[in-house]
């Protein structure tokens, strides 16, 4: 008996949205991946170091469609559980997420490779990584061709015989390389002007990582300024501006979702700070207008030794919607 799995590498866990998330790197592939159900912890490992040539691997988890929390494979019973989930559904597809002792540097690399037969999860996610390779390695692509089941891409430079071409897996949303030259006979020296692979996606991932320290500023100009040195490519401040959106939407979720979790916010505010006060205005539409919050410790304490003075202070929204 064998199982079919799809291996992803190259990735790290990380807390999005507060969701446990892999979170691919340039450096991430996928494989697919069939293996006989007889295996031991260690010949597994060897196995998929080998076939997926991760050599360091320093944890190896799967996921369930049912159960969206990692499982971690450590010991030969690990390994046997998996393999019976696998045998008891085979209409499932499991994705195995490995991860590697990090060499230094990963963000440093400049290129991304896809075989023939490499696997992306959908059509967005090849997008995705299409953007990514072409920002990293400064050419652009037209699309030829763009359908349910086919997607063919070549190099913009002037007569470049640079091609992909991906399919459609039947069941499901994967597809696959079918076809791929990654020689370019055109010159990639050129800068572009409004790099059009650069779209809120491609450059949202790469904004993300600087994102995450949230006391940084980080201007469009600087966005702007910053791809120049980094990619050589010249993108205009709108693009910047559209790709950092992009990239606090997957690291805060949206401003619509923050509005909407508010009543959740308050309520649990006054479980943990018994006595506080809190008011949500809306409109005659429903639409959010203000949110008053005193907090209970506050309040006692205010009421405990009152002065003459009641100083109240506000906040303007600054983002999407203003308020
Ligand atoms: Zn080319």
């Amino acid at each position: 008996m064998k199982v079919k799995f799809v291996v992803y590498t190259g990735g790290k866990w990380d807390l999005i949205n507060g969701n446990i998330e892999y979170v691919t790197g340039v450096d991430s592939r996928r494989r697919g991946l069939e293996i006989e159900t007889d295996h031991s912890y260690n010949s597994f490992l060897n196995y998929v170091s080998k076939m997926c040539d991760t050599p360091n691997i320093t944890r190896l988890s799967y996921r369930m469609s049912t159960f969206t929390d990692p499982i971690d494979i450590i010991d030969d019973r690990d390994v046997r559980f998996f393999f019976d989930l696998a045998m008891q559904n085979p209409f499932e597809l499991y994705k195995l997420y490995v991860i590697q002792e990090s060499d230094v540097g990963s963000s440093g690399s400049s290129s991304i490779v896809f075989d023939a037969g490499h696997i992306f999860n959908n059509k967005e996610e090849m997008k995705l990584e299409l953007g990514k390779k072409s920002l990293l390695e400064h050419f652009e692509f037209k699309v030829d061709r763009s359908s349910k089941t086919r997607y063919e891409v070549s190099c913009l430079g002037d007569g470049c015989e640079w091609r992909f071409k991906a399919h459609a897996i039947p069941c499901g949303n994967l597809w696959f390389v079918k076809y791929m030259n990654d020689s370019h006979t055109c010159s990639k020296t050129q800068t572009h002007p409004h790099f059009r692979q650069a779209n809120p996606k491609v450059l949202g991932h790469f904004l993300k990582e600087q994102l995450k320290d949230s006391g940084r500023i980080y201007r469009a100009k600087e966005i702007v300024k910053d791809f120049r040195q980094r990619f050589e490519v010249e993108i205009t401040n709108l693009q910047a501006w559209r790709g950092k959106s992009y990239a606090l939407e997957l690291l805060q979720g949206t401003t619509r979702d923050s509005f909407a979790e508010l009543p959740i916010y308050c309520y649990n505010l006054k479980l943990a700070n018994p006595g506080s006060v809190t008011h949500i205005l809306v409109d005659e539409q429903s639409r959010f207008e203000m949110v008053f919050v005193a907090l209970g410790a506050a309040i006692r304490s205010f009421m405990l030794n009152l002065r003459p003075v009641v100083i109240i202070d506000a906040a303007h929204l600054k983002g999407e919607f203003k308020g």
